[in-house]
């Protein structure tokens, strides 16, 4: 017979506290998304490629929640998010466009134990792979790697409209210049490229995925993030060419399918 008793889920299965938290410093980030630090007392940390979900309540007290990414890792009371404008979204609009410093939000985690990566722990190559905003939890991770002066080989090969487009500039360029294992970064270019780049712009496609990341024999751990037409788009080719399903973590952001 079963035990009828109900019982809480064990505690690795229960979802993490709700933090309130302050808006603390906004910035442009792309022309189309900001980024955001939040101040959040008690927060207990996280992982790199870890997110949260942020919670905001208006004066009537309607609430909507949506997730977001961490571009930080670790834990010092701060966490910082960046957030593309989806036209004709609830949240992302407000959050990019109307909120200011001093608003107050909530914000639940840290979430995801799958999508992470932490120095030290393995030192095979890892691939990441990115479109638009899904660069957010890569640049998390990239970060980590740069600051932790690991010797991993790292890879990000990222796909933006525009140059204006792509999130974390600075952020890259630095982990791109790390003496220990620099990032080896691809930009691609769907709509406009660079003056005097050497591809022209051009949707990604398997042919120049195939170019840009470590071969599937290398046993290089791949992060794909993205809108959800992207991750699915880039998992068929990596299937295509060779890659072991279970070498590859993905995140979907949503958009139609
Ligand atoms: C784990 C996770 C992490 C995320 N991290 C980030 C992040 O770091 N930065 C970020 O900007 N967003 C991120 N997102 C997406 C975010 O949660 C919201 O979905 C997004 O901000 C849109 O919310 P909205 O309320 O403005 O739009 P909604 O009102 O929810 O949706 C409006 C319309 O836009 C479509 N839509 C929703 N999301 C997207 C999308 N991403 N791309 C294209 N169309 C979409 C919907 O299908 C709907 O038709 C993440 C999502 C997940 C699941």
């Amino acid at each position: 017979m079963t035990d009828p008793t109900p019982t809480l889920a064990p505690a690795s299965r229960r979802r993490p506290a709700w933090y309130p938290a302050t808006i603390a410093a906004v910035a442009p980030e792309t022309p189309n998304a900001r980024r955001i630090v939040l101040d959040v007392p008690g927060w207990p940390g996280s992982a790199p490629g870890q997110h949260v979900d942020v919670r905001l309540t208006a004066e009537d007290g309607y609430q909507a929640s949506r997730s977001y990414s961490l571009a930080s890792s670790g834990g010092a009371g701060t966490v910082v998010l960046a957030v593309d404008r989806v036209e004709d979204g609830e949240v992302s609009p407000f959050l990019v466009d109307a909120a200011e410093v001093g608003d107050a939000v909530e914000v639940q985690g840290p979430l995801g134990g799958w999508f992470v990566w932490r120095p030290g722990e393995s030192t095979r190559p890892v691939q990441l792979i990115a479109g638009g905003s899904g660069i957010v939890p890569l640049a998390a991770i990239a970060t980590a790697h740069a600051d932790a002066a690991d010797f991993t080989p790292f890879r990000l090969l990222v796909s933006v409209r525009t140059p204006e487009d792509l999130f974390f500039r600075d952020e890259l360029e630095r982990a791109a210049a790390v003496p220990t294992a620099p990032l080896d970064v691809t930009v691609v270019h769907s709509r406009r490229a660079p003056d005097g780049a050497v591809a022209p712009a051009g949707r990604l496609t398997r042919d120049r995925l195939a170019e840009a990341v470590f071969p599937p024999e290398t046993g290089a751990l791949v992060y794909v993030c993205g809108s959800t037409p992207f991750v699915e788009q880039v998992l068929q080719w990596l299937d295509e060419l060779g890659h072991d399903t279970a070498d590859v973590r993905a995140e979907r952001f949503g958009g139609a399918g």
